[in-house]
């Protein structure tokens, strides 16, 4: 049994060394039970030192797979370039900056061995910031009513994933990548356990208020259609209304004829339908953003570097994965 650890790195020169020594390590334990290891590390377009890091791990280790990113293409694109070039029968999916702790490795392979095709690690929220816990939880408590799939609070990339999963996710070719609700959306047996969070090792976190916003909204827009339904619901409603509000007023007006025209009212309702027509507009907008995306059929990513061949990109990918060119 090959196992492939995939983690994205972006900016992690302080720590991928030692995210390296961690996974060794496991891999020297889990050798005994049978089970290979290689190492695919994606730099996602750093502008540290992580792509030397990587050479000189690879250098030293001839199970580590480097890829580097001709700019930042975002953890979602790096996550698909770690899956398309990884040839483990499992694949482990995992952040480089120790805060998913290299440990459960074993518990994943133990729980996989079981016949379960996903294991995924669900973390608890210690350490977290208040303000970030009560959104998280309000989100995933909204996302939940709307999305056809389910989310869950603490569920991550962090998961052991078998070659068949690893395949179904490569189906996938969209270019809005949502990672978390494709692993979802594509199903097979899954298992989750639980961790308690570790605060990030060294550096900073890459996400902020507004990419976390950003972010929201994407799993929520990438996977059905109906905020374009409500939108349409909320029209239907609104139409009614005005519908039942002209009728009063021109009944009004016919009985005691025609009075001092109502500013308030008037202003009220333009603004009020502006406001709904702004935001119609504006998911129609959104759906259309992704289709734009989409049709230009743009790849996800581009490599400037790596001690990969081609040989392991998937020719089945179809569309997005004949044009991510290795040089
Ligand atoms: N990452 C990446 N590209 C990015 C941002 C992040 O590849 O544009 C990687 C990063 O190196 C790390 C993982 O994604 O391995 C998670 O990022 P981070 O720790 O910043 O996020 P958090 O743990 O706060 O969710
Ligand atoms: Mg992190």
């Amino acid at each position: 049994m090959l196992i492939s650890i995939v983690a994205p790195c972006f900016n992690e020169e302080d720590v991928i060394g030692r995210f390296h020594e961690a996974v060794q390590k496991i891999a020297e334990e889990l050798l005994p039970l049978g089970h290979d290891m290689e190492f695919v590390y994606v730099d996602d377009g750093s502008s540290d030192r992580t792509l030397t890091e990587l050479e000189r791990l690879a250098e030293l280790d001839a199970r580590v797979r480097y890829l580097s990113f001709s700019r930042n293409f975002g953890k979602e694109a790096a996550l698909l370039a770690g899956l398309r070039h990884a040839s483990g029968d499992s694949v482990i999916v995992m952040d480089a900056d120790l805060q998913h702790p290299p440990e459960l490795i074993h518990r994943m392979v133990e729980l996989h061995a079981q016949g379960y095709d996903q294991v995924i690690a669900k973390r608890t929220r210690t350490g977290d910031r208040l303000t970030r816990t009560v959104t998280a939880r309000l989100y995933y408590r909204l996302i939940n009513r709307l999305v056809d799939i389910e989310l869950i609070d603490g569920v991550g990339d962090f998961r052991l994933l078998s070659r068949r999963v690893v395949n179904a996710v490569l189906d996938l070719t969209e270019y809005n990548r949502f990672s978390k609700g494709l692993f979802a959306w594509v199903g097979f047996p899954s298992t989750t356990f639980e961790y308690e969070n570790a605060v990030r090792a060294q550096g900073h976190s890459s996400w902020n208020f507004r990419s976390l916003l950003n972010y929201g909204l994407d799993g929520l827009l990438s996977f059905n259609n109906r905020p374009l339904r409500a939108a349409l619901y909320l029209g239907m409603g609104l139409l009614l209304c005005t519908g039942l509000y002209t009728a009063w007023i021109v009944g009004a007006a016919l009985i005691n004829g025609v009075q001092t025209p109502g500013y308030v009212t008037i202003i009220t309702a333009v603004t009020a339908a502006a406001a709904m027509q702004m935001i119609m507009m504006g998911i129609i907008g959104e759906y259309t953003g992704r289709i734009y995306y989409e049709v230009k059929g743009r790849p996800h990513f581009l490599i400037k570097a790596t001690n990969v061949e081609r040989s392991h990109d998937r020719p089945s990918c179809g569309g997005h994965a004949a044009k991510d060119l290795i040089p």
